[in-house]
């Protein structure tokens, strides 16, 4: 079982709601040329309550990485759609994921 969506403390958290909180780690970190395997993750990401918070925080703790260096689906996308996203951000945008890190 994967413990990314599991929140460590008593308040509430985003990932307490995550539909992959139930999946074993693997499926959400499919080997970037397994296409099949980013489908179902997509397909995951899709019925996610928290999608989009999901995706500015991976956003924001990506920040400025390179294309081959965001491993995993976060918020339905994949590393190379989050990394063609974050080159079409404005600055404003990324400065504010990076308030969002913090
Ligand atoms: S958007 Fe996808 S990766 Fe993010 S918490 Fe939801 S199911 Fe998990």
């Amino acid at each position: 079982m994967s413990t990314r969506g599991i929140s460590t403390d008593k308040t509430p958290d985003w990932r307490d709601q995550a539909a992959c909180r139930v999946e074993d780690a693997d499926v959400m970190f499919p080997d970037p040329s397994d296409k099949r395997g980013t489908r179902i993750a997509q397909a995951i990401c899709l019925a996610c309550p928290v999608r989009q918070q999901c995706l500015e925080h991976a956003m924001a703790v990506e920040g400025g990485c390179r294309r081959e260096s965001r491993y995993g689906v976060f918020g339905g996308l994949d590393g190379d759609q989050r990394y063609r996203l974050y080159c079409r951000l404005r600055p404003s945008h990324v400065a504010r994921l990076t308030r969002v890190a913090a």
